[in-house]
C-alpha cells in the first residue's frame, strides 16, 4: 500500500458556490430557531435575524467601498456579531484574515500588512491594542462602540439595498479566508483558503460527524479566529442549522455555568422580535425586547476540545460542582491528547462519545476524523475523511512506509490551501509539485488504516493549541541589544502540551548587566500570552546548528531531555 486512502466513498464538493451561499443558503429553512446565543450576555440571533443582519451588513460595507479581493481583519474574542462579520464580508467577495485578540501591536501590524488588510473590525477590549498600530487601514469597525470607529450598530441599522444578490466568485481560486500559520518552518504565513477548499471540508466532514439530537447546541469556546472556531464549530453548526452559544474566552467557571445554564433551558427568553433589529444593537436590545416564537428545547451535548480543556475537566475539582449531565459527546483536535486521559475522561464525564480529529491550518482544517459509529482505539485520530489520501515518508529518503512505521504524514485532497500569501518558496516546500501537502508530523497507520499521531518533526510548539512559532520569538529575542543569538524549543507540558523555552547567547558576556527576569519582561511586553517564555530561559556560550546555519532543534531537546533525567 502506498497510500491510505480514506475508507469512504469520495463526496461529491459542489465547486459552484460561495462558502456564504453553502453556509446561509438554509437560514431561511431554519427560520426562529436559535442560531447563536452570547453564552454570558444571553445576546441572541435566529437564523432569521441571523441571514437579516449579515445581509444590512454586507449592503452598509458595499456602501463604504468594500470590493470583492480586499481584505477585512477580524480582532475579536467569539461573540454573535463575529459571523454576522465574517459572512457579511465574504458574501461579497472580501476575504477575512482573523488575528489572535491578544495580539500586541506589533503582531498585529505585521498581520494586517502582509495580509493587506484594508479595514478592520476590533472588539472593544482590542481599542488600546489597534489604536497603537503603526499600520493604518482605510476605516475601522468596532463591536460597541469607541472614538474613531464606526460602530457594528451603525452598520446593522443599514436598509441592505446594497446587498448583492450576485457577485462572481470563483470558488476554487478566490481566497475567502487568510488564517495565519507558520506551517513546518519559519514565521507565521497567510494560509491562502479557497471558498472551494472551506465548502469541501465541511462536505468531507459530513459523512462522519456527530448528528445533532433534538437541537441540542454546541460550545464555542475556542476562538473562531483559529480555523478549528471558525469551520469546525461555527460554520458547521450554522450549515447544519445547529445552535451555538458561544464564550468570549476559557473562563473555568463561566465555561461550566454555561454548559449548566444551557443544561435544558428554553432558548425562549432571548429570542427576540426581528423588528428591533432594524433599530438595535443585537447585544443591547435582544434581551430586552422579547417575542417568542417557534423556540426549540436547547442543550449543550456537544463540546469541541483541545487537550487542556479536557484535562481541565478531568482534573479541576470545580466541575464536580456544576451539572454538565447534558454532555453527551466531545471532540478533541489541535494537539495530541492520549488514551489514557481519553479513557479516564469517558469514565468521569459519561459523554457517549469522544472522538478525536486531527488536521492543520493548511487543511481548512480537517485530513482525519474518528468515526462516531466505529469503535476506534482511543489514542488515534481516526481515518483520512472522504477525498483524501495520506502518506507517511521517511522524511530523509523520502520512502513511502508501510503500516506501522512512523513517517511524515503528507495529505492530498480538496480542502489542501491554495499556498502561502506571496511566498512562493515557502509554498513549494509545503506542497510538492505532485500536491501532497507535507505536514511536518509524524506518524502511522496501522493495517486496518487506522491513522496515529506521535511526534512533530516541524519547529512549531503548540501551547494549549495554539501557534508559537520558534523563527518570530527568535527574532524578536534578537533584536534585544544585549542579545547576540537565540534559540527556541518547545518543552513538555502537562497541562498546556508544551511551552516555549530560550537558550540565549549574550553580548559581551552580558556585562553583569542583563538578566534573565528581564528579558521576561522584554518578551512579554511584547507578545501574545501564549507566546511567553514559560519554559523559561538558559544562557548558553553556543546554540548547535548545522554546516548551513539551520538550529538544530532536536539536539538542543535531546540535552534538555538529558538534564531533565538527571535532576
Ligand atoms: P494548526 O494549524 O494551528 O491547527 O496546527 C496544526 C498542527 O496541530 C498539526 O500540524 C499538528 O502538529 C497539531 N495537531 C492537530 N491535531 C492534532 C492531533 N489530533 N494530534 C496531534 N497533533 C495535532
Amino acid at each position: 500500500m502506498t497510500s491510505v486512502r480514506s475508507p469512504y466513498p469520495d463526496v461529491h464538493i459542489p465547486d459552484n458556490v460561495s462558502f456564504f451561499e453553502y453556509v446561509t443558503g438554509n437560514f431561511k429553512n431554519f427560520g426562529n430557531k436559535p442560531a447563536m446565543t452570547d453564552g454570558i450576555t444571553g445576546a441572541s440571533y435566529t437564523f432569521h435575524q441571523l441571514d437579516d443582519a449579515i445581509k444590512r451588513v454586507a449592503s452598509a460595507l458595499v456602501k463604504r467601498g468594500l470590493k470583492k479581493g480586499e481584505v477585512v481583519a477580524i480582532i475579536s474574542p467569539n461573540c454573535i456579531e463575529w459571523p454576522v462579520l465574517f459572512f457579511a464580508v465574504i458574501s461579497v467577495g472580501g476575504i477575512i484574515t482573523t488575528c489572535n485578540h491578544g495580539y500586541k501591536e506589533t503582531e498585529l501590524s505585521s498581520q494586517l500588512s502582509n495580509a493587506g488588510a484594508v479595514y478592520l473590525v476590533a472588539a472593544k477590549s482590542s481599542v488600546r491594542t489597534v489604536s497603537k498600530m503603526r499600520y493604518k487601514v482605510r476605516e475601522r469597525f468596532i463591536i460597541g462602540d469607541a472614538d474613531g470607529y464606526t460602530s457594528y450598530s451603525e452598520l446593522i441599522r443599514d436598509d441592505g439595498s446594497r446587498f448583492p444578490s450576485f457577485v462572481k466568485i470563483n470558488s476554487k481560486t478566490d481566497i475567502c479566508v487568510l488564517p495565519y500559520s507558520s506551517g513546518t518552518t519559519g514565521v507565521s504565513k497567510g494560509v491562502m483558503i479557497s471558498h472551494y477548499n472551506l465548502v469541501a471540508n465541511l462536505e468531507q466532514t459530513r459523512p462522519v460527524r456527530i448528528r445533532n439530537r433534538k437541537n441540542n447546541c454546541s460550545l464555542a469556546v475556542l476562538p473562531f479566529y483559529h480555523i478549528y472556531g471558525m469551520v469546525v464549530i461555527m460554520s458547521s453548526c450554522l450549515r447544519y442549522g445547529n445552535h451555538c452559544v458561544t464564550l468570549p474566552g476559557f473562563e473555568p467557571k463561566s465555561f461550566l455555568r454555561t454548559i449548566e445554564k444551557y443544561k435544558d433551558s428554553l432558548l425562549s427568553t432571548v429570542v427576540a422580535s426581528m423588528e428591533n433589529i432594524h433599530i438595535c444593537s443585537a447585544r443591547k436590545s435582544y434581551v430586552r425586547n422579547i417575542s417568542v416564537r417557534d423556540v426549540s428545547p436547547s442543550k449543550v451535548a456537544r463540546l469541541s476540545l483541545v487537550p487542556p480543556l479536557a484535562l481541565f475537566l478531568l482534573k479541576s475539582p470545580l466541575v464536580d460542582k456544576y451539572d454538565l449531565s447534558s454532555l453527551e459527546d466531545a471532540g478533541s483536535g489541535a494537539a495530541p491528547l492520549g488514551d489514557e486521559v481519553m479513557q479516564q475522561f469517558l469514565r468521569k464525564m459519561k459523554v457517549k462519545r469522544f472522538v478525536q480529529g486531527y488536521g492543520m491550518t493548511e487543511a481548512s482544517p480537517t485530513i482525519t476524523l474518528v468515526s462516531p459509529d466505529e469503535n476506534h482505539n482511543l489514542g488515534s485520530v481516526g481515518r483520512p475523511v472522504p477525498n483524501t489520501q495520506c502518506k507517511f515518508i521517511d522524511p530523509d529518503s523520502g520512502k513511502v512506509l508501510p503500516p506501522n512505521v512512523p513517517g511524515e504524514i503528507l495529505v492530498k485532497g480538496p480542502q489542501v490551501m491554495l499556498g502561502y500569501l506571496n511566498r512562493p518558496k515557502a509554498t513549494a516546500e509545503t506542497i510538492d509539485k505532485d500536491g501532497w501537502l507535507h505536514t511536518g508530523d509524524v506518524g502511522y497507520y496501522d493495517e486496518n488504516g487506522i491513522c496515529y499521531i506521535v511526534d512533530r518533526i516541524k519547529e512549531l510548539i503548540k501551547y494549549k493549541g495554539y501557534q508559537v512559532a520558534p523563527a518570530e520569538l527568535e527574532s524578536l529575542l534578537k533584536s534585544h541589544p544585549d542579545i547576540s543569538d537565540a534559540a527556541i524549543i518547545g518543552i513538555p507540558d502537562e497541562r498546556a502540551g508544551e511551552i516555549p523555552r530560550a537558550y540565549i547567547i549574550l553580548k559581551d558576556s552580558g556585562n553583569g548587566k542583563i538578566t534573565t527576569e528581564k528579558i521576561q519582561e522584554y518578551v512579554t511586553s511584547k507578545v501574545a500570552p501564549h507566546k511567553r517564555l514559560r519554559g523559561g530561559i538558559a544562557i548558553v556560550t553556543e546554540i548547535p546548528k548545522s554546516a548551513s546555519g539551520k538550529i538544530l532543534r532536536r539536539l538542543i531537546r535531546d540535552q534538555y531531555k538529558k538534564s531533565i533525567a538527571k535532576s
